[in-house]
């Protein structure tokens, strides 16, 4: 086998030279003799990762000046509650979409800081499509909701108008197509699945909008206090910081976001069009709600499972296996996942419709 071809829903595929990159900054990195991990991230050399991480990402989403960025701890999981603390008024309340796994999750931490309304919801269909956005009360102060389900393989293809701001949990489709950022309050990611390793997530904050609450907001939740420090409010993840960085750079060289919203539209209509056309496989998700980003679908037939199993196993192909809440296949095609990765497992495909 000379090529692994990693569909992995994350922590997932990352560019090679990357990889490289990264691995020789452990070893000696800066120009003080010293390794990127052994460095204090005071120093003069990391500064200039975190202020460089924080504005390419800037230029990359196009944001406006109102929008400062964080890279900081906890993952998305830790959003869930930090959103809801820094933007949801004493007393207060917000409107959420439940489109998933890791919408519900930020359901149940929001309701920690205030009344919190499900005012859309694809729970009823096992999750496999995007429900309509109604109009919500003004007395919410946003609506928030998941613009890709890693899980499910759904996506919003489209900026939902619920008449309040918004605020997203991008961490599976952040940096793979435009968007429009005027209605955004702010924009959570985890690095892990579109712009680098486990260990940081990525915060786009409109710093207008900030500070309203009129809460107590214990320090680490509060993005006014990281803000106020650069990011560097207490010791940043380094290594994770500077291989977003390394990401990032890779992805602006390549053209940007409209460059590799091109690539990720080839890779995606090519699986689609192979498990549409295939009568052994069927899609998970409703056509007009397929991610780009995930694609899952399941053999019509469970017991062809294992010679299907031995044959993408056998092309190199690594991490397609469903989460484990819904079953059959997901391939993950992150923005470091090449063409030709989809190809080879459009090949087996189309190889094991012949041979079954
Ligand atoms: C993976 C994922 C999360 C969880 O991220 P952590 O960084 O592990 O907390 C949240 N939301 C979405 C959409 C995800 O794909």
């Amino acid at each position: 086998m000379d090529k692994i071809h990693n569909f992995s829903a994350g922590p997932c595929i990352l560019p090679p030279e990357v990889l490289k990159e990264a691995s020789e900054a452990v070893k000696i990195w800066g120009g003080n003799g010293l390794s990127l991990i052994e460095m204090s991230h005071r120093s003069k050399p990391f500064v200039a990762v975190m202020e460089e991480a924080r504005a390419i990402t800037k230029e990359l989403l196009g944001l406006p000046d109102r929008f400062e960025i964080l890279y900081l701890q906890g993952g998305a999981s830790l959003g869930f509650l930090t959103a809801a603390y820094n933007f949801i008024p004493e007393g207060g309340s917000a409107a959420y979409s439940d489109t998933g796994t890791w919408a519900a999750k930020a359901v149940k931490e929001a309701k920690h800081l205030g009344h919190i309304e499900v005012v859309a919801s694809s729970k009823a269909s096992g999750y496999n499509a995007i429900p309509h956005t109604p109009s919500v009360a003004t007395k919410h102060s946003y609506f928030h909701y998941t613009t890709n389900n890693t899980i499910y393989g759904t996506q919003y293809k489209h900026i939902p108008e619920p008449g309040v701001p918004l605020i997203a949990d991008m961490s599976s489709d952040i940096m793979s197509k435009k968007f429009d950022s005027t209605p955004f309050q702010l924009i959570y990611a985890g690095a892990q699945k579109n712009m680098g390793p486990a260990g940081t997530v990525m915060y786009a904050i409109d710093k207008e909008a900030l500070g309203k609450t009129g809460r107590e907001i214990p320090s680490y939740l509060d993005l006014g206090v990281h803000l106020s420090k650069d990011s560097m409010f207490n010791t940043p993840p380094v290594f994770s910081i500077f291989t977003t960085l390394l990401t990032l750079r890779w992805l602006k060289n390549l053209g940007g976001i409209e460059a590799i919203e091109a690539r990720n539209n080839a890779k995606s209509d090519l699986i689609y069009g192979e498990i549409d056309r295939n009568e052994l496989f069927t899609g998970y998700a409703e056509i007009d709600s397929r991610s780009t980003m995930n694609a899952t679908f399941q053999l019509r037939d469970s017991n062809h499972q294992e010679k299907f199993n031995a044959a993408w196993t056998d092309a190199g192909i690594s991490g397609i296996n469903g989460h484990r809440s819904i079953g059959g296949y997901r391939a993950s095609m992150y923005n470091a996942l090449p063409l030709e990765s989809v190809q080879v497992l459009v090949d087996v495909m189309k190889e094991f419709e012949r041979t079954i």
